[in-house]
């Protein structure tokens, strides 16, 4: 049976792994346009890492868990998805792959709700082809820096340059919501703010940034919707990810519903599917799980056998501030975590996908 996997992130490697550990008889095809796994819960760190540090070669994990990798990009417009879905075969550089399985792991990719232009900004589109420390070094001391986005992305990244360059820098963070790291609990708010106020940082709340143009941002206020234009020596936009290149909808079983198709044989996993159940979120966890349940539910199917519902639910969620910072909670929403120990319980956690890369599979569910 030849399963093809579009798509080398946590959802599709953990696809791939699973599947080639429990069965040996499979023949499983990995595709990805890049040449190596990018672990992207590190990639605050590349502000004064270098990203390949963060990066392991498909090459290395497919001779060592013994699945093929090709090195291509796969078309999923409308039209081509209807030729995938249709023929059972992927139309590829050197001609044709048919398949037996198909599981789709293409992730998300940044979203800019505003327009951009100019030189002076950086979304995770630059962060990861490894750019950001190198202009974040060639910045002079006293320069403003700001983060678009009140999320975990911009708070990691923020918490990683007070932590590198201490104060050197003026950092502005402005969010559209009245409250940071929504919709978490309202102690990641609190224990966020009291961060950004210790450390001098500016903060513009409900804020709604409207155009960024090198170093100028458009900003209306939106309690009294006044415009204001804000100058930035550079400004990191981290307002978000969407499914890329869609959210493919499944059924509980991580099967692909497809303009109203229902598909048995292709399944979906990771930030670009959306199940009927279970924990959706654009995470890594989420991704690993769904990946698992995919590749275990693919191995029912050839054997004739029941398959599993995904049920996953979140077993806790952690944003680190920089080194030794960080808040979080830990199986109840109740009990929050904050300082070196919710650091070290963040480190743990990222740790586990080091682990299943190395052969051992530690994770909890
Ligand atoms: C800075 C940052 C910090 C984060 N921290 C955490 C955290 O602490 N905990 C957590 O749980 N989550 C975290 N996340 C979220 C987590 O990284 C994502 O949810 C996770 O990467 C999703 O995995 P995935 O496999 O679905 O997609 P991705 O990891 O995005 O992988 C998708 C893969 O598909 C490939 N691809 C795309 N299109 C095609 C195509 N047409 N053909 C073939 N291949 C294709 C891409 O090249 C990519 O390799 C963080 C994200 C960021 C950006």
């Amino acid at each position: 049976m030849r399963v093809v996997i579009a798509g080398g992130g946590y959802a599709g490697l953990t696809a791939a792994i699973y599947l080639r550990r429990h069965t040996p008889q499979s023949h499983v095809i990995l595709i990805d346009p890049k040449p190596f796994f990018l672990k992207k819960t590190y990639l605050h760190k590349t502000v004064h890492l270098p990203l390949s540090y963060f990066c392991l070669p498909y090459a290395e994990i497919a001779r060592k868990f013994g699945f093929l990798f090709f090195k291509e990009e796969i078309d999923l417009r409308a039209d081509k998805m209807e030729y995938i879905l249709e023929k059972n075969s992927i139309p590829l550089s050197f001609g044709e792959l048919s398949f037996d399985f198909l599981v789709l792991t293409t992730g998300s990719k940044p979203y800019l709700p505003f327009p951009v232009e100019g030189q002076r900004f950086v979304t995770l589109r630059e962060v990861e082809n490894g750019n950001i420390s190198t202009i974040i070094k060639s910045l002079l001391p006293g320069s403003v820096i700001t983060l678009i986005g009140g999320g975990a992305t911009s708070l990691q990244f923020l918490g990683e340059l007070l932590f590198v360059y201490g104060k050197k820098f003026h950092y502005r963070l402005i969010s559209d919501q009245d409250q940071l790291l929504y919709p978490l609990p309202d102690f990641f708010h609190t224990y966020a703010q009291a961060f950004l106020e210790k450390n001098s940082v500016e903060y513009l709340m409900a804020s709604k940034v409207t155009r960024v143009q090198d170093k100028r941002i458009w900003v209306t206020n939106q309690r009294d919707s006044e415009i204001k234009v804000h100058d930035s020596d550079l400004t990191l936009i981290f307002t978000g990810l969407k499914a890329h290149p869609k959210c493919f909808e499944a059924d509980v079983f991580g099967r692909l519903l497809y303009n109203k198709k229902f598909y048995p044989h292709i399944f979906v996993a990771g930030d670009c599917s959306l199940y009927p159940g279970g924990n959706n979120t654009l995470s890594a966890q989420a991704a690993v799980r769904k990946g698992k349940k995919v590749a275990q539910n693919i191995m029912h199917h050839m054997r004739g056998e029941k398959l599993e519902p995904y049920t996953y639910e979140e077993l806790g969620y952690f944003v680190s501030l920089g080194f030794l910072q960080a808040v979080g909670y830990l199986f109840d929403k109740r009990f929050f975590l904050s300082g070196p120990l919710a650091y070290f319980i963040k480190e743990i956690a990222e740790a586990q996908f080091d682990l299943f890369l190395k052969g051992w599979d530690v994770f909890i569910t």
